[in-house]
């Protein structure tokens, strides 16, 4: 039987995980299947295990499932731990194992496609959802000179702030503190532009940015991406590269040979205009 995988999410519709996964098989000459499949949070855990007992051998892991996807792990990696939460199951040997590709991913956005350095820059996170729990340790693993975390509800970058305070320069704040700082480099972690929404900031926070990076991805300029395109940012991205690095990252993980991204990322990008 082919080797079975599967994005599982709600919902499930907008997804292009199957279309970058079947080019990366094809590409990589792999004889895979890989689906879409949509649940709910009362039949997540049902779901998961009725997919792995007829084949399935790993699926990836969308909202809102990312939390549940890491209760019902065996075996999680040190990315799945420090975020919490994961984004892709491994099914071997009678176990589940976990990973989170997310921050990976973004970051190899940034540093290898968009060639922007982190190491010793100031760096500003806006939302302290579930993206921002993937994202921010492998910012930190890189070293920037302060990461500064936002959010509406501060006490969730509080929380996360601190849980990484220790050995690094990181430090939470609300909406009303941030405006007249400098950054290098300001990302959009929040769900806002899902809604067409700004979160609350003012054209200052992008003064000195070099980059301006908004996690969604496919829908054009954003409000965000607006704001920082009118005060000259010379780098704007979304998070298409984002979502096809994470992919080919669990695609190694799961089939053992790394696919070439840079294709995939052309395709799926929508101009920035
Ligand atoms: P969550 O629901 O976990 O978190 C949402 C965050 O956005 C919270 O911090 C929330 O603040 C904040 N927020 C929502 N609306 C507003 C607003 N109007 N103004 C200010 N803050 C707001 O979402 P995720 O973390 O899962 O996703 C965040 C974004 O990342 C989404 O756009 C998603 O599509 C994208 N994403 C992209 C990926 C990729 O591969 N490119 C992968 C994963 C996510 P509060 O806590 O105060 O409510």
């Amino acid at each position: 039987m082919t080797d079975q995988y599967a994005v599982i999410g709600n919902p499930i519709s907008h997804t292009r995980s199957p279309l970058i996964h079947g080019s990366f098989a094809s590409a990589t000459g792999q004889e895979l299947e890989y689906t879409a499949i949509e649940t709910s949070v009362e039949s997540f855990a049902r779901t998961v295990l009725a997919f792995r007992d007829t084949g399935g051998r790993g699926m990836n892991v969308t909202a809102p499932f990312k939390l549940q996807a890491f209760d019902m792990s065996d075996e999680r990696s040190a990315r799945a731990q420090q975020a919490g939460a994961v984004n892709a199951l491994k099914f071997e040997a009678g176990r589940i194992l976990a990973d989170n590709f997310d921050g990976v991913g973004l970051l190899q956005d940034i540093r290898r496609n968009l060639g922007v350095e982190v190491t010793g820059k100031r760096i500003v996170v806006l939302g302290a959802g579930g993206a921002a729990r993937g994202v921010i340790p492998q910012f930190l693993a890189q070293r920037p000179s302060e990461l500064i975390i936002v959010n509406r509800t501060v006490a969730k970058a509080q929380e996360l702030a601190a849980q990484y305070s220790a050995e690094n320069s990181v430090r939470a704040v609300g909406y009303t503190e941030v405006d007249r700082q400098p950054f290098h480099i300001v990302i959009n972690a929040t769900s806002a532009s899902l809604r067409g929404e700004l979160p609350p900031i003012s054209q200052t926070v992008f003064a000195q940015a070099h980059l301006a990076y908004e996690l969604a991805y496919g829908k054009g300029l954003t409000p965000f991406l607006r704001l920082a395109q009118a005060e000259g940012v010379a780098h704007l991205a979304d998070g298409v590269g984002m979502l096809v690095e994470q992919a080919a990252e669990a695609f190694a993980w799961w089939r053992g040979i790394r696919p070439d991204t840079r294709g995939m990322i052309e395709a799926l990008t929508i101009p920035l205009r």
